[in-house]
């Protein structure tokens, strides 16, 4: 099936009792038993909910994977992820990750025992370099948030293969719509449902896609053993999302083309960080492994000046965290989604003062671009 046929119908059958069209919210707990260990597959909510499989099912669908695993949040899914490594273990990740991503691994799970290398993982010898003896998954996202750097997951799926690493990509920037890692020989994908895949900013939330019988088997025992499973409610609004899911990204990626040539070409931005500018470094790897380019721009003001005038007299843009809203958010990366990271570290990775993210949404582009212009007035 085609992507929108997926999304308007994976997962969803008319429900068998009134024939509603909607899979309908079990706003339950728990369940009725027919008699002592006779019970219709559901016991508990925790772990059997019909509208959570409902929407996993969906999310998996547009991932062209097996099997989705849903959280509570983002960060959740990538907690639960890190239960297949255990103390001793090492894992090699992207440099320029999400900065909670950063902080959950670096100044949390590190204590209890995990070893991370942070690499540049654009250049793939890099990952050969920081691979160990100890080393059991590679962890990239791409492209990342907020320089827009890509790795080339093809290449990251044989360097994991040869080894029997576990490799993870999280694809929250990109949503199924513009890529999906596991056609590339990726273990599995993770998604804050948070950003794209809701995509009207009302909802917290994350989930793991894999095809691997083996992986799922652990990752479903772990989703009830640690138990931060979204609320059935949640569930059901991002179904409802998935279904504008490709309208919706359309959109998005139309408008962002618009907005960086007008950043880029009016000489307002001294850089413009976006995958779909020829001028970006890894254009071509850009063309090769997403079907689009996505709304999710940075640019570098030159001068911290530039940069806070902007984000304090948009009016239109929003000045907040979070992206993949239908309405457009402005950020200061280095204050806000990275505040966490050492200012060395963030200058090495070009997240400077004067850099600002913009994640466009699906207004009228005139209006944007003039947001941006009246601001600097
Ligand atoms: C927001 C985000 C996360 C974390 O997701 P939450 O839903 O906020 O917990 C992880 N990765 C990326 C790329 C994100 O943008």
């Amino acid at each position: 099936m085609g992507f929108s046929t997926d999304a308007i119908h994976s997962g969803q059958q008319p429900d068998p009792v009134t024939g509603a069209v909607i899979t309908p919210i079990y706003q339950t707990s728990t369940y009725a038993q027919e008699e002592l260990g006779k019970n219709k597959g559901y016991e508990y909510g925790r772990t059997h909910n019909l509208t959570r499989a409902s929407m996993e099912k969906n999310i998996a669908t547009l991932e062209k994977g097996k099997y989705g695993i849903a959280f509570a949040s983002g960060l959740a899914s990538t907690h639960a992820l890190l239960s297949l490594v255990k103390a001793g273990d090492h894992i090699v990740c992207s440099d320029n990750v999400y900065g909670g991503t950063y902080r959950l691994f670096e100044l949390v799970m590190k204590d209890y025992g995990l070893e991370f290398s942070w690499v540049n993982t654009s250049d793939l010898i890099n990952i050969e370099k920081a691979i160990k003896n100890n080393t059991k998954m590679i962890y990239v996202e791409t492209p990342t948030n907020p320089m827009l750097n890509l790795t080339d997951l093809k290449g990251v799926s044989e360097i994991a293969k040869k080894r029997s690493l576990i490799s993870v990509c999280d694809n929250t920037f990109m949503s199924p719509y513009f890529q999906n890692p596991l056609t590339f020989g990726i273990d599995i994908v993770l998604h804050s449902s948070t950003k794209y895949i809701n995509g009207h900013s009302d909802v917290i939330g994350g989930i793991l896609v894999t095809s691997s019988d083996k992986i799922h088997e652990r990752l479903r025992y772990i989703q009830n053993a640690t138990g931060g499973v979204p609320s059935p409610f949640d569930c059901w609004l991002v179904m409802r999302s998935t279904k504008t899911l490709a309208v919706r990204m359309e959109r998005h990626e139309k408008n962002a083309v618009q907005f960086a040539k007008f950043l880029n070409d009016s000489g307002i931005a001294k850089k413009v960080f976006y995958p779909g500018l020829s001028s970006h470094p890894q254009y071509e790897l850009a063309k090769k492994q997403m079907r689009g380019f996505g709304g999710m721009i940075s640019a570098d003001f030159g001068d911290v000046q530039t940069a806070k005038k902007i984000l304090k007299n948009v009016k239109i843009f929003t000045l907040g965290e979070s992206l993949g809203g239908v309405e457009s958010l402005i950020s200061h990366p280095a204050s806000m989604t990275h505040g966490s990271v050492p200012k060395e570290d963030r200058e090495k990775l070009g997240i400077t003062d004067s850099l600002v993210r913009f994640s466009v949404g699906i207004e009228d582009i005139e209006d944007l671009i003039d947001d941006v212009k009246n601001a600097l007035k």
